[in-house]
């Protein structure tokens, strides 16, 4: 963790003002690399999303069990929520395991296949506790194991 970026950044001194030479016109993209496949994401946020969606199981599972659900967008839980009719809106999804813990991880250096050999440990635990370890046989996630990014318009202001 480089908590010394923030320290660096809160002290803001006007002293660099007469170097500036090359104009390197405008400000720097600082597009942030995928650190399994190099895939440039444009803010850290988004590689993050796209570390959890192409890099790693599941992380997302359906509230009502015993239903087998799972999935990597809230917005496609919304969508899955038709299955279950009556069923509250603004209740789940569950979260199969600590994505903050996983990412966590690998922003602090774990590679990318270590991360996610522990996720698919914590998948299978779940998958214990729920009941579900037919269902889940694959800890992945069924067929959307090798999602890359899919849309490029997908990007919402949160
Ligand atoms: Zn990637
Ligand atoms: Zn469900």
């Amino acid at each position: 963790m480089t908590c010394s970026q923030y320290l660096t950044g809160v002290l803001y001194a006007p002293a660099q003002t007469s170097s500036v030479s090359q104009s390197t016109s405008g400000p720097k993209p600082s597009r942030v690399l995928c650190p399994k496949c190099n895939k440039a994401c444009g803010r850290p946020q988004d590689v993050w999303r796209h570390v959890l969606s192409a890099h790693l199981p599941c992380w997302l599972h359906c509230p009502y069990s015993p239903c087998p659900w799972r999935g990597h967008r809230k917005e496609n839980f919304k969508t899955h929520l038709r299955a279950h009719p009556g069923a509250d809106p603004n209740f789940g999804p569950f979260h199969v395991y600590e994505t903050k813990v996983i990412l966590g991880w690998i922003k602090d250096g774990t590679p990318v296949e270590i991360a996610a050999a522990y996720a698919l440990g914590f998948v299978s635990e779940k998958a214990h506790e729920l009941g579900l370890v037919e269902d889940w046989e694959n800890l992945w996630g069924g067929r959307e194991k090798k999602v890359q990014c899919r849309r490029s318009n997908g990007r919402s202001t949160d």
